[in-house]
C-alpha cells in the first residue's frame, strides 16, 4: 500500500493528483491510497505506519523561506501549507524505515525537508542550462540525457547509466541534503537524481510515469519502490 500525496488547490476546492502516478504504482503491483494535504499532524502520524511506502509526486514550486531564501522575481506558485504536510510526511515516513519515491517537485521537497536548497528559477540563475521546460513538447518524449552514476540504487531501476528523459522543472538543487547521495546528472550539471540507498529513499527530477506508456522501462522505478516496500512490510512483521 503506497500512499500518495494529494495537492489541495483551494481556488478550485480540489485535490488533485494526476493519474499516472496512481496507475504507475497499480502496473508495478502495489496499492495507491491517496492522502489529502489537509491532513494534521496527528492524522499523518496516524496513517503512516499503515502504509508500506511513500510517493510524492509533482507540483507547485516550494516556498524558499523554507531553506533560508528570500523569494526571486521568477518564483512561480507556492503552497506553504502543501509544503509543511509533504515535509512532515516525509520525515514520519522516513522514521519508520517506510522507501520513498520522490518525483519532481516531489524531489525538490524531499531535498529541503532535511536540509538542502533549491534554485528556485533555472534560467534566470543559470543561463548556461538547458532546456529543463520541455512545454510544449509532447509529455512522454526524452528530450535531453542523463548520467547515471554505476552502483546506485537508481542505476538498478534502469539496469543502465545512459537514459534520456523527460523534462517539466524550472527549480533545480543547489545544495544536497546531508545524508544524500546524487545518482544522476544532465549534462549541463543540473542534479536530477538523489538518494539514500540503504534507507530505499530516491527522488527523481523527470516524469516516469508519464513516459512509462511509451516507454516502458520506466516502470523499474515503481516496481523497485513497490518492492522495496512489500519486503521491507513482510519483514516487519
Ligand atoms: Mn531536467
Amino acid at each position: 500500500m503506497i500512499g500518495i500525496t494529494a495537492t489541495l488547490y483551494d481556488a478550485s476546492c480540489d485535490y488533485r493528483v494526476p493519474r499516472r502516478y496512481a496507475d504507475s504504482v497499480e502496473e508495478a503491483g502495489g496499492f495507491p491510497l491517496l492522502l489529502p494535504a489537509s491532513n494534521t499532524p496527528e492524522e499523518t502520524e496516524g496513517i503512516m505506519p499503515l502504509l508500506d511506502g511513500l510517493l510524492i509526486p509533482g507540483g507547485p514550486d516550494v516556498n524558499p523561506l523554507l531553506y533560508g531564501e528570500e523569494p526571486r522575481p521568477a518564483l512561480e506558485l507556492t503552497k506553504t501549507s502543501n509544503d509543511l504536510f509533504e515535509i512532515h510526511a516525509l520525515k514520519e515516513a522516513r522514521a519508520l524505515h517506510k522507501p520513498i519515491l520522490c518525483i519532481c517537485r516531489g524531489m525538490q521537497v524531499l531535498n529541503v525537508a532535511f536540509g538542502g536548497t533549491l534554485y528556485q528559477d533555472i534560467p534566470s540563475q543559470l543561463p548556461e542550462a538547458l532546456r529543463h521546460k520541455q512545454t510544449p513538447t509532447d509529455r512522454a518524449d526524452p528530450t535531453h540525457s542523463l548520467e547515471i552514476e554505476p552502483g546506485s540504487w537508481l542505476s538498478e531501476a534502469y539496469g543502465n547509466t545512459q537514459i534520456r528523459v523527460n523534462s517539466f522543472h524550472h527549480q533545480a538543487i543547489k545544495q544536497v541534503a546531508p545524508g544524500f547521495s546524487v545518482s544522476a546528472k544532465a549534462r549541463d550539471g543540473i542534479i536530477e537524481a538523489i538518494e539514500i540507498r540503504g534507507e530505499h529513499i530516491l527522488g527523481v527530477q523527470w516524469h516516469p510515469e508519464v513516459m512509462i506508456p511509451v516507454h516502458p522501462e520506466h516502470l523499474g522505478l515503481f516496481r523497485q519502490l513497490v518492492e522495496a516496500s512489500r519486503r521491507l512490510s513482510v519483514a516487519g512483521k
